[in-house]
């Protein structure tokens, strides 16, 4: 089967988040199983090109419609680690993928609009399409209803939407519909994409949802909050409607990247066979970020500092785990210059001493370093879609010590309260998003660390051994990519 993943990041040459590494991993994942993947993305002059082999322009050029106007478009073909790329490079006056950054452009609406526009155009010349088109989050929700309204539906039916964020909907002034040649009075209704709460405006999540063949979250609780409580940001009655072709499947993650035993980040490699080992590890990590050498837990958060992930409770969890007698090493990078400047502050105010350090921006290699040296890590999120961040802690024997929502209440399994066997128990879990709600988890996990150390340790194995691999999700995905083909025409394409 030939797929085609569309998507706004990639990792390792444009991530900012989790959906870099899920596009990553995935498309691994089903290269392995045999299967025709390509990932297609805007040509980002933040775009590690040092990591592209083979990178070389493909002829034709596209003429993209956009705003009455074809902007023309380059498209280069190279790979990344294995995984054949396909790269959007328009040249015009607006430099949409020149921004040295990938999102938080005033015009993000127009540039992943324009991106949706060169995918269709491309999309609508190929003499081969690819069978699947596996799009994800808002910015390319365009796509299914472009699809679907240029080209008809039975190409609309193969377009697996992935939803890894339902925070970010893209809501946008119609005239974006307009620009990539789309019929607004058409669509600005409420059962198309109007937005159901602000029906002046365009919700491209909402036209992503309702054109697609297939939607789903990346874990089974986030497909059941998004669509029976809050969290569904609004959106709730529309994925009800959709519920016939919707569900959550739990992301992976890419062993090859995140294994301790073959990471190529990290001073020592190590294993369940040899977990000593990680002692070296965390050694270097005091090393690095200046913390001391001494016998105290080392607590870590690596995290995108936005208020989805609880950053007055990140706050909080700081000062408790210093005032606990726990060490503390934050890794964040925030894109909300408020948030930015609290935790400059806290910075400011706890002084990088001998139990504390905090790293305000992004560092891929430092993140590795800190999953293989800290004890334990903090992700008290408000919500969370899937979560990478504790299957990545775990898998290098740090326990998680979590907020009981979306893939963070599927994948971890309190010591004390869980009503999992012993052996499946793999860091601690709390409801509430309170500080004494976080406290109380939080002393668990230190008195658990100080008083019973075998058991801490036998809490990390626990851990160590859980299958966070993506060999079933992109099992689950390539089933639903051949249910997408079997339902549309004509036959024996797949
Ligand atoms: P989200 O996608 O909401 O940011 P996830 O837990 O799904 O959260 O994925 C986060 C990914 O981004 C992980 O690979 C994590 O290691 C990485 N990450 C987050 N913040 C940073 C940072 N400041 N520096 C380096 N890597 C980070």
């Amino acid at each position: 089967m030939h797929i085609a993943m569309v998507s706004a990041e990639c990792a390792p040459i444009a991530k900012a988040g989790g959906l870099g590494d899920f596009v990553q991993g995935l498309a691994h994942e089903l290269i392995k199983s045999g299967e025709t993947v390509e990932v297609w993305l805007p040509a980002y002059d933040v775009l590690r090109r040092e990591l592209v082999s083979g990178l070389a322009e493909t002829e034709p050029r596209l003429q993209v419609p956009f705003g009455g106007q074809p902007i023309e478009c380059r498209l280069l073909r190279g790979s990344v680690e294995g995984i054949p790329l396909l790269l959007f490079d328009p040249h015009s006056e607006h430099r949409f993928f020149g921004r040295s950054r990938i999102y938080g452009e005033a015009d993000d609406a127009e540039r992943f609009a324009f991106f949706c526009g060169a995918v269709l155009a491309h999309f609508a010349r190929l003499d081969r399409p690819p069978d699947v088109l596996h799009c994800n989050d808002w910015q390319t929700g365009l796509l299914p209803v472009l699809l679907a309204e240029k080209q008809g539906e039975e190409v609309q039916t193969r377009t697996c939407y992935t939803l890894h964020n339902v925070g970010y909907q893209g809501k946008v002034a119609p005239s974006i519909l307009e620009q990539v040649g789309l019929d607004v009075a058409a669509l600005m209704t409420p059962d198309r994409l109007a937005d159901p709460h602000e029906p002046g405006l365009a919700n491209l999540m909402v036209g992503g949802i309702r054109y697609a063949g297939f939607v789903n979250t990346v874990s089974p609780r986030y497909a059941w909050e998004v669509r029976s409580t809050e969290q569904g940001m609004g959106l709730q009655a529309v994925f009800d409607e959709s519920r016939h072709k919707f569900g959550g499947i739990l992301n992976g993650i890419d062993e090859s990247v995140w294994g301790p035993e073959v990471d190529a980040h990290i001073p020592v490699n190590f294993g369940l066979g040899s977990l000593p080992k990680k002692a070296v590890n965390r050694r270097e990590l005091r090393l690095r970020v200046g913390l001391r050498e001494t016998e105290k837990p080392i607590f870590a958060v690596v995290s995108r500092l936005d208020r989805q992930k609880g950053v007055d409770l990140i706050q909080h969890a700081v000062r408790y785990a210093l005032a606990e007698g726990g060490q503390m090493v934050l890794l964040g990078s925030s894109l909300d210059p408020e948030i930015a400047r609290a935790f400059e502050s806290l910075k400011a105010e706890l002084g990088s001493g001998p139990d504390c350090h905090l790293e305000l921006g992004y560092d891929e290699a430092l993140a590795h370093l800190i999953y293989a040296g800290a004890d334990m890590i903090l992700i008290p999120s408000l919500y969370e879609p899937c979560g990478l961040t504790q299957l990545i802690a775990m898998k290098y024997g740090t326990v998680p010590i979590v907020r009981r929502v979306g893939g963070l209440a599927d994948t971890v399994f309190d010591a004390h309260y869980s009503d999992k066997s012993f052996e499946a128990r793999n860091g601690y879990v709390f409801d509430d998003a309170t500080e004494a709600a976080l406290e109380d988890a939080m002393s668990r996990a230190i008195a658990l660390w100080r008083r019973f150390p075998q058991y801490f340790r036998q809490l990390r194995a626990n851990g160590m051994r859980g299958d966070y691999s993506w060999r079933k999700p992109a099992r689950d995905y390539l089933k639903i990519y051949r249910r997408l083909c079997e339902l549309s025409a004509p036959a024996g394409s797949c």
